[in-house]
């Protein structure tokens, strides 16, 4: 039997828009050649620490030619702190949380975002500014919470509490956005939460997430079911256990994990405050609950810290890669598009969030 490949015209549509605007260009070489070897060496000294030197000839070429397409391309390239560290430190011009990396997908002026993170994040970087062509690397990266609520639940939401305002974390898609007074990141999310100046707040979908931001507010929080497959797993026992195991130990987690474990933590934040935390505390020891790339990514810069690593992965944030980096910015793909009416309504609930002063 025959395989019949067929191409839609939306796919045709936006192939023949892009070779308009954008030359082609061929796949470079990736041979590790001495010039690789020497050009690299600098970014290298950077993750020597958590990177094997027998993995760096096979990384180094992309490097290269990632770092190099950015500049033929006009392209700039934003990671989230869960990416891997050479993707981190190698090829990333601008790395952070969800929140700065909205606030700098705004502001930027290259022709092409490629977003290194999951789909969400790639989605609100194109509404923040939607005439640039956004690229995520992999198309399949999606997010537990994200997939944990649609629309329609939030419009029965709002029937159900008519006149709660709806504060919706970022971990959402441009659809649930949409139907949103106002977004929150987990470092912003008790400001966004009290900007109202409402007796009760719907705080969706991270049900932990809710429950924290109720642990630092007199506003009363409505919360829905939705779990971060990666945080929901950590529990105060096993963190005990390395408390036990490891005198001098600080425990450093996301709000996204579980309330009990929140509660044998030493220090609670985003994923930007609990790099903060451990740049400004500098502890002996420090175990980070949360993405276990994370301390890989900080290890370079704080040296004297030793991290204990529980190692949780987001299968999500694991789908970006070296290689799929490579083939987004000579192909350019996979665009990130979002319905312009959708899009408007989401871009409004971003931008408060954006906009609000500290
Ligand atoms: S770590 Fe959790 S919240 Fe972040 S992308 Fe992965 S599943 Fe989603």
């Amino acid at each position: 039997m025959t395989e019949i490949q067929t191409t839609t015209s939306k796919e045709r549509r936006t192939a023949s828009r892009l070779a308009d605007k954008f030359q082609p260009v061929e796949m470079p070489s990736l041979e590790y050649t001495d010039a690789v070897a020497r050009e690299t060496e600098p970014l290298y000294q950077k993750v020597k620490d958590v990177i094997p030197a027998i993995e760096w000839p096979v990384m180094a070429p992309y490097i290269k030619a990632i770092n190099d397409l950015k500049k033929q391309r006009n392209a700039v390239i934003l990671a989230h702190n869960y990416q891997t560290p050479e993707i981190f430190h190698c090829v990333a011009d601008i790395v952070g949380d969800s929140l700065q990396l909205a606030q700098e997908a705004a502001k930027a002026d290259a022709d092409i975002i490629v977003q290194c993170g999951v789909h969400f994040m790639a989605e609100t970087s194109k509404l923040l500014n939607p005439d640039k062509l956004v690229l995520i690397p992999d198309m399949q990266a999606g997010c537990s919470l994200a997939a944990s609520i649609t629309g329609a639940d939030v419009r029965l939401l709002r029937e159900r509490y008519p006149g709660v305002p709806v504060v919706t974390y970022v971990n959402t898609s441009a659809e649930v956005k949409a139907e949103s007074d106002i977004c929150c990141t987990s470092s912003n999310a008790v400001q966004v939460v009290e900007s109202f100046g409402k007796d009760t707040v719907l705080c969706i979908p991270d049900e932990y997430l809710a429950k924290y931001v109720a642990t630092k507010t007199d506003v009363k929080i409505l919360a829905w079911k939705g779990h971060c497959e990666v945080h929901e797993r950590f529990t105060a026992d096993e963190l005990l256990a390395y408390k036990e195991a490891n005198p001098g130990l600080e425990i450093i987690a996301h709000p996204e994990c579980p309330p009990e474990v929140i509660r044998v933590a030493d220090f609670t934040g985003s994923t930007s405050g609990m790099i903060g935390y451990v740049r400004e505390h500098k502890p002996a020891k420090a175990l980070l609950v949360t993405e276990c790339s994370m301390a890989s990514n900080i290890a370079a810069d704080t040296p004297g810290v030793e991290f204990i690593r529980p190692c949780n992965l987001c299968p999500h944030m694991k789908r970006i890669t070296l290689p799929k980096i490579l083939d987004s910015l000579v192909e350019l793909k996979d665009e990130v598009t979002v319905d312009p009416l959708v899009a408007d309504r989401a871009r409004l609930a971003v931008e408060r969030m954006v906009n609000l002063k500290s």
